[in-house]
């Protein structure tokens, strides 16, 4: 299964991506993961792609691209894959729909997460991510059993430079300029799931798996 997942940061995808990987057995595919794990190491790639993400601003489509493309060519991506963050504008999508039909192959569903804007802010603002692990919290839906420490790994836990408020609002804005007219573009090609994503995470992953397994039927 080839899922895209879409939705304004904050909307839950790396989450809800997290369990489908785990439900289906194929790879979460997280664009921005892939890219902070750059700016970590300070790679060269980590350095340019830095400038972008800690003002909220899009990488540019020529570099995410590539980084998808090499990805993709991983033996783990062969019985399909999540794709988390990717695309984010109609020139990667486009992009992605040429990657897919050199090999033959096809997204088989979208799912569009629904999350209305203050909420997002609310939810962005109280995130606090794992400095060792990447675990993500939210202080108010998802706190940690001590304060600011990791349950998992015991890391400390910090705010994202792109989760401080003056960036999330900028997020918000080019996610609501560049990103949002992929919903249009997935409706038009029969793609898109929509999904209310102000629930609880249990809910929201269900009503995922009841909606793609309908449209697998519809598929056939
Ligand atoms: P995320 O973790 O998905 O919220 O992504 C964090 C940041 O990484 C974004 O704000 C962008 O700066 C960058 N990024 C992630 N995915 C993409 C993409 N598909 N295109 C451009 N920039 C991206």
């Amino acid at each position: 299964m080839r899922i895209i997942l879409l939705g304004p940061p904050g909307s839950g995808k790396g989450t809800q991506a997290k369990l489908l990987s785990k439900r289906y057995g194929i790879p979460h595919i997280a664009m921005g993961d892939i890219l902070r794990e750059e700016v970590a190491r300070k790679t060269p790639l980590g350095e340019k792609v830095n400038v972008y993400m800690s003002k909220g601003e899009l990488v540019p489509d020529e570099i995410v691209i590539e980084v998808l493309k090499k990805r993709l060519q991983e033996a783990d991506c062969t019985n399909g894959f999540i794709l988390d963050g990717f695309p984010r504008t109609l020139n990667q999508a486009k992009a992605l729909d040429n990657m897919l039909s050199e090999l033959n192959l096809k997204i088989d569903a979208v799912i569009y997460i629904e999350v209305p804007d203050e909420e997002i802010m609310k939810r962005l603002s109280l995130r606090r991510t794992c400095k060792v692990c990447g675990r993500i919290y939210n202080l108010h839906y998802n706190p940690p059993k001590q304060d600011g420490k990791c349950d998992v790994c015991g890391g400390e836990l910090i705010i994202r430079d792109d989760d401080k408020p003056e960036v999330i609002k900028n997020r918000l804005k080019v996610y609501n300029e560049q990103t949002k007219p992929l919903v249009d573009y997935y409706e038009n090609h029969r793609l898109l799931i929509r999904i209310n994503g102000v629930n609880t995470i249990d809910s929201v992953f269900q009503q995922i798996v009841e909606k793609l397994s309908l449209k697998k039927k519809v598929n056939q």
